[in-house]
């Protein structure tokens, strides 16, 4: 008898419900067996409970070790910390694996990329530890520091920490190249600024150039400059395997490789920790299209793809990934975005691309 997965679904803000739905309605149809708890967070749990991350749906990911999580709206100058972030730290969802894959029908000038970014998720410039100019703290900080440095900082100067560990560091570069190893990838760049940040992206590259040794002859490596990773990103794309940067630069360099494969509607990503894994796409909860049944839900569903390969079931995974393949090189039943004008009228909603996608799956199982 097949195995019944538990999994905790976040249907999120926006768009997030539509292209959950979407995604669950195609997991679903690759005959694999879920479990659903279905939790809520964000702006329906602020307004029920007073919180975007009730306990409630933290305990549920913890129970399930495994979360399908629709976008969440960060609400600005109301005092909430993002879900995102929260949910990252209080999971320890230490990996961002984000895969960017060139599909045929999807417009980009850019074809047969095919790389993965693996960004470390708790450090860097996002520990958030900051101090605004003119506060007590940041003079308390500025105080500390001068004595210290050759030329003083200026006293109405706002302060945010890097922090970059070896611990940090050597987890992530480690699971980039356990991730190569597993999924038939040839090599791992680690990618940072040690020519400038000697202290903090020097012990990432050091790190980073200690662990590679571990799996010479098995995983090729190299470590370039962020600056010049960008450049040959847009140069030579196609050279590129996995990618592995702290945190920042995995930031920006995600949302750069994402339109390289055509935009944010395609991009799939999963924040991975010890135990536990939460699925997500890379866009937001685009508030504009909310209810419109209008948005691209092939991030999601591609995210799901993700979430079937973590779970174990590659068959289903890969036969997933062949049906959204066929809907997008077709281009008909697709989303407005993925045609050749955003007024185009052949451009169908957010639920019929899912359907277009359940019956490529159903006719080739
Ligand atoms: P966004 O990704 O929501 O939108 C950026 C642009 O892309 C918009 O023009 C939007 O309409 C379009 N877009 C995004 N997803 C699309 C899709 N599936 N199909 C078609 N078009 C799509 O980014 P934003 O506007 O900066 O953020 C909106 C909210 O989402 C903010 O509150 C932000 O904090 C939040 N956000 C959440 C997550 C997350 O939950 N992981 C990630 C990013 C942003």
């Amino acid at each position: 008898m097949t195995r019944t997965h538990s999994v905790t679904l976040i249907p999120g803000d926006g768009i997030g419900p539509e292209v959950s739905d979407a995604a669950r309605r195609c997991l679903e149809a690759t005959g694999v067996r879920f479990a659903w708890d279905e939790q809520i967070a964000g702006e329906a749990a602020i307004e029920r409970f007073g919180t975007p991350l009730p306990a409630e749906t933290l305990a549920s990911v913890r129970r399930t070790h495994v979360a399908l999580k629709g976008p969440i709206t960060t609400p600005i100058g109301t005092g909430f910390r993002s879900v995102n972030v929260a949910l990252r730290k209080e999971l320890d969802l230490f990996a961002c694996v984000r895969p960017c894959r060139s599909y045929a029908g999807v417009r980009s000038p850019f074809q047969g990329v095919d790389l993965v970014i693996v960004r470390e998720n708790t450090e860097d410039l996002y520990a958030g530890i900051e101090f605004a100019a003119g506060s007590p703290d940041a003079a308390t900080v500025i105080g500390a520091i001068n004595p210290l440095i050759k030329q003083p900082l200026r006293l109405d100067s706002a302060i945010s920490i890097k922090p970059i560990s070896a611990f940090g560091s050597e987890r992530i570069v480690r699971y980039a190249f356990e991730y190569a190893l597993a999924h038939g990838r040839n090599k791992v760049t680690a990618v940072h600024k040690a020519n400038i940040m000697k202290c903090t992206d020097g012990l990432f590259m050091e790190t980073s150039r200690r662990v590679a040794k571990a799996y010479e002859g098995r995983v090729a490596f190299e470590d370039r400059l962020v600056d010049a990773t960008c450049m040959q990103l847009v140069l030579r794309p196609r050279e590129l395997d996995v990618l592995v940067l702290p945190n920042l630069y995995g930031d920006i360099l995600s949302d750069l490789c994402a339109g390289l494969v055509g935009g944010l509607g395609v991009a799939p990503g999963a924040n991975i920790g010890e135990t536990t894994a939460v699925f997500e796409a890379v866009h937001g909860s685009a508030p504009k299209y909310r209810g419109m049944n209008k948005a691209n839900p092939t991030a999601m569903i591609l995210s799901g793809v993700l979430l079937l390969e973590h779970v174990g079931e590659a068959d289903a995974a890969r036969r997933l990934e062949a049906a959204v393949r066929a809907v997008l090189a077709e281009g008909k039943a697709v989303t407005y975005d993925l045609k050749p004008t955003r007024e185009d009228p052949t451009a169908v909603g957010t639920s019929a691309m899912a359907d277009a996608i359940i019956t490529k799956l159903t006719a080739d199982s």
